[in-house]
């Protein structure tokens, strides 16, 4: 145990570094949306299938167009009609046209497809007025000119969007393999503490908010939370009660009693239950107390009980955690520069999380701190958009630039 600060970067890596994704789950399609790719999709098919028509017009042979070279007229006996969902088997002759829709295939021998605007749209016999301009070839998508059967199309670790769904319903998939739903475990201690339904509070107790934010910031990040009930200040329950959190998840989470105070017993009990702990001082404020420990492959993340501080350390820390036991590759908050609307400071040797709002114009962004930034004020973290990050020692002014860590889009101003 070591009393110097670590970074944010350096306590996140040895956090990360300790943890692998879970395993992997069928998914009905329809349920996979947000979830993490966990096999490898290739195309089974060529795309298109077959050589289609790319306009509605008429299927020629390109050598009968050849008089129009000499602006002599060329028409075309038409043997047939191709609607889309429909295919000919009757091979196109010298001399003979096929009316064709979009998408339909390509009659056999038809090497051309002429649009219908360039012609007289006739019924029986067509009039040609101008070869297309591409030549023999024209107008016709051709099979697999977008996509060879067997062509690696995305990896493992991409996010299984609205196309990907798309994609692969048109590859007739209904199942896909993703990365399992880490079920979180949610343990807070104080025995301050009052459940959230508790009738006549005593003077000295307060309501456990803190479960309910953070399983709120467990779903937002693809997590599925498990709200444990509250654990009073005794070593032995709070024993017990991580005992319980890691028989029925895949990452615990406690709250409070990790700092330097004499009821801090969750770190002395992360410790006991623990094969790798960690417990840090980290250079970030809020925050600073944070404990990391892992039993039996089971990671176990104590966060500091200021509820503030529990936000922020979430999503520092623990949110890339649950990416990476998602599967994602994508593990840390995305960064951007916005312009700050109030000067800011950071303390000398700590990391300043700012919250804020986060204003999208056509100018770019703007970072609005809360006007509240006490570490006890709940209220600095409701309805914000980002985390402004100001370093170690850093003051910038009204309209200088800040990086921000965006926890959602940017609001329309
Ligand atoms: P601790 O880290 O246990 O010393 O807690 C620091 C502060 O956070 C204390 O004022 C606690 O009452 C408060 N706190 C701890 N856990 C929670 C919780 N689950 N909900 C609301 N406040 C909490
Ligand atoms: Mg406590």
């Amino acid at each position: 145990m070591s009393n110097s600060l670590l970074t944010v970067d350096e306590a996140l890596d040895q956090i990360l570094g300790r943890i692998t994704p879970l395993g992997l789950a069928r998914s009905s399609l329809l349920e996979a949306a947000g979830s993490v790719l966990a096999e490898a999709v290739a195309s089974p098919i060529d795309w298109p299938r077959f050589d289609a028509s790319a306009m509605d017009g008429y299927a020629v042979l390109h050598h009968d167009l050849t008089p129009l070279l000499t602006n002599q007229p060329v028409t075309l006996q038409v043997v047939g009609f191709v609607p889309a969902g429909q295919h000919v088997e009757t091979p196109l002759r010298a001399g003979q046209a096929y009316k064709i829709m979009t998408g339909a295939p390509l009659p056999p021998g038809a090497d051309t497809v002429v649009m219908r605007e360039d012609t007289d749209e006739g019924e029986g016999q067509v009039r040609v007025r101008v070869a297309p301009k591409d030549g023999r070839g024209a107008n016709i998508r051709r099979q697999g000119e977008n996509l060879r059967q067997g062509t690696l199309l995305y990896p493992t670790g991409v996010l299984v969007d609205p196309g990907l769904i798309g994609l692969l319903a048109s590859f007739g998939r209904s199942q896909v393999a993703i990365h399992r739903a880490p079920r979180v475990a949610i343990l807070s201690t104080g025995d301050e503490l009052a459940e959230i339904d508790a009738r006549d509070l005593a003077p000295s107790q307060i309501i456990n908010s803190s479960s309910y934010m953070l399983a709120a910031q467990v779903s937002r990040a693809g997590g599925v939370p498990i709200v444990l009930p509250l654990v009073p200040d005794v070593r032995e329950s709070i024993t017990a009660a991580l005992k319980d959190a890691i028989a029925c998840a895949d990452l615990v989470l406690t709250i409070g009693g990790v700092s330097m105070g004499d009821l801090d017993l969750v770190r002395a009990a992360i410790e006991e239950l623990s094969d790798q702990v960690g417990f840090w001082q980290v250079a970030i404020k809020p925050g600073k107390p944070l404990a990391f420990g892992s039993v039996g492959g089971i990671p176990l993340i104590g966060l500091p009980g200021n509820p503030v501080s529990s936000f922020v350390t979430f999503e520092i820390f623990v949110r890339p955690a649950l990416q990476k036991l998602l599967g994602s590759h994508q593990l840390r908050l995305p960064r951007v520069m916005a312009r700050s609307t109030k000067a800011l400071e950071a303390p000398r040797n700590r990391t300043l999380y700012v919250r804020g709002k986060v204003f999208a114009d056509a100018e770019g962004l703007v970072f609005d701190a809360d006007l509240s930034q006490s570490s006890a004020n709940l209220l600095s973290v409701v309805d914000i958009d980002g985390l402004g990050v100001v370093g170690p020692g850093q003051q910038l002014n009204a309209g200088d630039w800040v990086h921000v860590d965006l926890l959602r889009s940017p609001r329309v101003r």
